[in-house]
């Protein structure tokens, strides 16, 4: 780990306590660190802690033991140097694009004229302008999915985390909303934590991937994707991006076949 980590997960153990039941480990000993501007991935079978680690990022969750901390300081509860955009839909059916966008900045008490500003700026990063008085229910899966992402970057968070923020989108729509959150990281500057049971979309965006292995999730390895940016969707296609995804999932095909065992 470099000092100049800007997220830092320190020995992180997750272990859920069930009524009547046993208890489950999701997460053991997970170590690992961030650096500003990084585009990081986590990779893992269904079930391996994935979003159980980000909510504990975001401070939705506390860890059983160990620490996370942003710019060094501890997460304790949600702030606003984290955003986290959910694997499921979670706009305002009643509220437009503009007002979903602006929610965040709403909440926050920031004058009406000044939310209204950002909201603009962050439509129009992620294509969304000619929209915004349209309501949820109006849009396509892939533009509830912007929206999201749009509502996420307004209230201009240090890291933005993402949890299998395309798993819901068909094939074709997933892969253009790839090369749409790379050109809206470099534009943005931000600093990314995405989450994806998908190989290929972690390599594809990342500048590293780490490997969790089935449950309890655990880093197996972190893999440095050295692949030239920018990088668009003919990349998938080299040998250099099919070799690296066949390192990955030499690495969990145990897992994931661990994982389908123990579901
Ligand atoms: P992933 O996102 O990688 O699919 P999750 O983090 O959602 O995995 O879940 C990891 C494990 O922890 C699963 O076995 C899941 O059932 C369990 N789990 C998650 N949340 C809870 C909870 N609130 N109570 C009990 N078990 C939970
Ligand atoms: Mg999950």
């Amino acid at each position: 780990m470099t000092s100049s980590a800007l997220l830092r997960v320190d020995g992180v153990n997750k272990t859920f306590d069930r009524k009547g039941k046993a208890s489950v480990e999701a997460l053991r000993d997970i170590t690992l660190s961030i650096n500003e501007g990084e585009f990081v991935s986590i990779v893992g079978a269904s079930g391996s802690g994935k979003s159980t680690l980000l909510r504990i990022i975001d401070g939705l969750l506390p860890p059983s033991s160990g620490s996370v901390s942003v710019d060094g300081v501890r997460v304790v509860r949600p702030g606003p140097d984290r955003a986290m955009v959910f694997q499921q839909d979670s706009l305002l059916p009643w509220k437009t694009v503009a007002e979903n966008v602006a929610y965040g900045l709403t909440l926050a008490k920031k004058p009406r004229a000044v939310a209204a500003n950002v909201a603009e700026r962050f439509v129009a990063m992620t294509g969304l302008a000619g929209f915004e008085g349209h309501y949820p229910h109006q849009l396509s899966g892939g533009m509830r999915q912007r929206v999201m992402v749009a509502r996420a970057l307004a209230v201009d968070p240090r890291i933005l985390l993402l949890d299998e923020p395309f798993a819901a989108l068909d094939a074709q729509t997933r892969e253009i909303m790839q090369t749409e959150l790379l050109s809206i990281w470099r534009e943005s500057r931000k600093t990314i934590l995405l989450i994806t049971h998908q190989i290929d979309e972690a390599v594809f965006l990342s500048d590293r991937v780490i490997v969790f292995s089935a449950r309890p999730g655990s880093v197996l390895e972190e893999v440095q994707i050295e692949l030239p940016r920018p990088r668009d969707l003919e990349l998938k296609r080299t040998p250099e991006f099919v070799s690296l995804v066949d390192r990955i999932w030499k690495l969990i095909e145990n897992e994931v076949r661990t994982g389908i065992r123990d579901a």
